[in-house]
């Protein structure tokens, strides 16, 4: 089944990431499914750079916000606009998703973001400072 993309409108593909089915698109966006994306984050498969992921999880909101959050995307599936939300409290990235397909909208890097995100802050845990 392919759809198109809510961020640029081309025709996405499906990919396997962290060994879950991604959407994808030339643009550089990930689609994927709400129960994936936990799957996704936990799985340390793909590796970062230790410092890079500290620094993410260091960044607060108060750092500025993605600017992501001021457009709307609409879902591929339903039609309907997606819903801005903080992946998690006390992080800078937003992503966007629609409750009733369960689908969540990621631009190009926030997947990785987030689990750089996650990474760090289980680095900071290990040795604060
Ligand atoms: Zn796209
Ligand atoms: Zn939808």
């Amino acid at each position: 089944m392919s759809h198109k993309c809510a961020i640029c409108g081309q025709l996405t593909t499906t990919k396997i990431y962290e060994g879950c089915v991604v959407h994808c698109c030339q643009c550089g966006c990930n689609i994927v499914a709400k129960q994936s994306l936990g799957n996704i984050i936990q799985r340390k498969i793909v590796e970062f750079d230790q410092h890079e992921c500290i620094a993410l999880a260091r960044r607060s909101p108060h750092d500025g916000v993605d600017e992501s959050t001021t457009r709307v995307v609409l879902c591929m599936q339903c039609g309907q606009p997606t819903i801005p939300k903080q992946y998690a409290v006390d992080s800078a990235i937003v992503i966007d998703e629609c409750s009733q397909c369960e689908l969540v909208y990621l631009d190009p890097g926030e997947l990785e973001n987030m689990q750089m995100y996650v990474e760090g802050i289980d680095l900071l845990v290990l040795k604060p400072r």
